[in-house]
């Protein structure tokens, strides 16, 4: 498939892909969207960045145009993730007021997602512990579902998700297509894959554990109290969007306060700040308020940020795979993108594993595991009977007025 046209999708979805200007599928989408129209299970792996949202929201909607009674479920592993999966299901069925759907993600009050289960939508965004909670107060029925979309199902697996999703499976029909999509093949989605999907067809686009080429990768040799200073150095010699990785929470807020203090605008986002907080940090990011966004794991897969110049790991990641995830954040869709990471000393070793020089030798663990859940506002307002707006999410792409967005078009 070399364009949307040949797959002669229903016209008010076709509109809205022409209208997100995706003149052209990316090589993801070529492969996956067919093998998901004919209604078969997938196994999709390609690295970050390379269009796997539409690749699945597009043929699901194909799906309930070509029967309304299809109700589909995605499940993503952080709340960012699927309120930035709405937003593209949201552009998609634009000019499909009757296809509705719902948010279900922690850190937001139940009683709007309640509200919007009872107008029955068509799609489900969820993450695991959320939906999971949704089915103990039997406020959920998936009992329609004939689609599953798992998103990122190796961040999923890695954040501990796995009990919850088998748990999920059970309440969904054993008829039901299932998409499942990664950026690596991990054991724990093949053993997944297994036990749940139909002779799934394999895709994997580009070379899955290895990032994107237009990445310039390099590292600093430093020790761990000149970090600081020498962030200030790399942060001030550039004037684009820049991601910093650091390990834990309080090394976040402290590493965004140094910024501040040296007058650096640059805003944190982690899992310890409230929902309301994250959002208004990624937004500013977005937007380009801010230039500067410090973040731990939480922030490092999925999250669609245009335009990155440069990601730096200010601490290492854990594992290669977190690695390759965290500088796909950059040379997004095409673009060209730098990644500096600092290396103490001690961390040379593990360095070597983690930049690929030397291969893994097995064994994961050690993820940072950052727990959708908590407290805390959400509401779900029905758009013009369409797809459900997350009162917190940010406008639609179309009305948003990112210069750095629009620059990239
Ligand atoms: P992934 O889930 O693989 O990390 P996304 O689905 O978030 O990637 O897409 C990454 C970026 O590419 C987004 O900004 C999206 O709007 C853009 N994109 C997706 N498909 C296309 C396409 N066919 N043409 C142009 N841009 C696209
Ligand atoms: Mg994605």
């Amino acid at each position: 498939m070399k364009s949307f046209k040949e797959l002669s999708l229903p016209a008010p979805l076709a509109r809205a892909i022409e209208e997100l200007k995706f003149d052209v599928p990316t090589p993801i989408q070529a492969s996956a969207i067919p093998i998901a129209l004919e209604g078969k299970d997938l196994i999709g792996c390609a690295q970050t960045g390379t269009g796997k949202t539409a690749a699945f929201s597009i043929p699901l909607i194909a799906k309930i145009i070509a029967s309304p009674d299809s109700r589909a479920l995605i499940l993503c592993p952080t709340r960012e993730l699927a309120t930035q999966v709405a937003d593209v299901l949201r552009a998609l069925t634009k000019h499909l007021p009757n296809i509705r759907g719902v948010v279900l993600i922690g850190g937001a009050s139940m009683k709007p997602q309640m509200r919007g289960l009872s107008q029955n939508p068509s799609i489900i965004v969820a993450t695991p512990g959320r939906l999971t909670d949704h089915l103990e107060r039997k406020s959920l029925n998936l009992s329609k579902v004939n689609t599953i979309v798992l998103d990122e199902a190796d961040r999923m697996f890695d954040m501990g998700f796995a009990p919850q999703v088998e748990h999920i499976f059970k309440f969904v029909p054993a008829k039901r297509q299932i998409l499942l999509f990664s950026a690596t093949l991990a054991n724990t989605v093949k053993k997944l894959s297994d036990r749940y999907m139909h002779s799934p067809e394999h895709i994997s686009v580009g070379e899955v554990n290895r990032p994107a080429l237009k990445i310039k990768q390099s590292h600093i040799s430093i020790s761990g109290p000149d970090k600081n200073e020498k962030l200030l150095e790399v942060v001030k010699a550039r004037s684009g969007a820049i991601l910093i990785f650091s390990r834990t929470k309080i090394r976040t807020d402290r590493l965004s306060k140094f910024l501040k203090t040296n007058s650096v605008k640059a805003v944190a986002i982690h899992g310890g700040r409230t929902q309301g907080q994250r959002e208004r940090a990624l937004e500013d990011f977005r937007t380009g308020a801010y230039n500067i966004l410090v973040a731990t794991d939480v922030a490092s897969r999925g999250l669609d940020i245009p335009s990155i110049e440069l990601v730096v790991n200010f601490d290492l990641p854990a594992t290669r795979e977190d690695y390759i995830h965290r500088i796909g954040r950059t040379a997004r869709a095409g673009a060209n993108g730098e990644a500096i990471s600092f290396v103490t000393p001690e961390e040379m070793r593990d360095w070597k594993i983690i930049s690929g020089e030397k291969p893994e030798s097995g064994g994961g663990g050690g993820h940072s595991h950052q727990k959708s859940g908590g407290g805390r506002k959400n509401n779900f307002r029905p758009r013009r009977g369409g797809f459900q707006r997350s009162s917190y999410s940010p406008a639609p792409r179309s009305e948003r007025s990112s210069g750095r967005r629009e620059a990239r078009r």
